[in-house]
């Protein structure tokens, strides 16, 4: 079982899973999800509660923690961070932001699939069949309220490198600790 579709079933929030294309089915209990998540680390486990039980309570967390991490990396690699650590937590924030509830494709509108006017459905092209609305660099730096130079210079490869792949590699070591657990089971 997908470990998406395992926590899915924990909760009767189906809506968001079922546009990330995991069918919510309900039966499992509290103590399933509790067996199958013990033992992950903070990042991994609020990572998993936020993104597939839908504890949004929990993002904050979530945030928290990737700031508190990518402090570590900012101050071993020395990054000269001009507005202060205020800027890693806006850009953690949005980093979750992104990870956790991408903006759905405008074509598509998230299924990542269309009908072409002969009848047959196949991969949506804007997105490439992943339902996400692709965020530019622009867009980002806009958000983040860091100048398009600097961006493009400096922060657009951090950003990619330290926060959205701390989040990627939380979510493989969340998803690979479910799966040996339910294997386990
Ligand atoms: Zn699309």
């Amino acid at each position: 079982m997908d470990p998406a579709d395992f926590v899915a079933r924990l909760t009767p929030v189906s809506q968001k899973f079922e546009q990330a294309g995991v069918s919510s089915v309900a039966g499992l209990g509290a103590m399933d999800v509790a067996q199958a998540l013990a033992g992950l680390d903070r990042g991994p486990y609020l990572l998993s509660i936020v993104m597939w039980a839908g504890d949004t309570g929990s993002l904050y967390h979530l945030e928290n923690k990737l700031w508190a991490d990518v402090c570590l990396v900012a101050t071993e690699q020395k990054w000269i961070v001009t507005v202060g650590a205020e800027m890693l937590r806006g850009l953690s924030k949005m980093a979750v932001a992104e990870f956790v509830m991408p903006r759905l494709c405008a074509v598509c509108r998230g299924r990542g699939l269309i009908n072409s006017r002969n009848g047959i459905v196949r991969d949506c092209n804007m997105c490439r069949g992943t339902g996400k609305a692709k965020i530019s660099g622009r867009e980002r730096a806009r958000f983040a309220g860091i100048s398009q130079n600097s961006w493009q210079r400096v922060w657009g490869s951090r950003y990619e490198s330290y926060f959205i792949a701390h989040l990627n590699g939380w979510e493989i070591v969340a998803s690979d600790h479910i799966r040996r657990k339910l294997n386990a089971a």
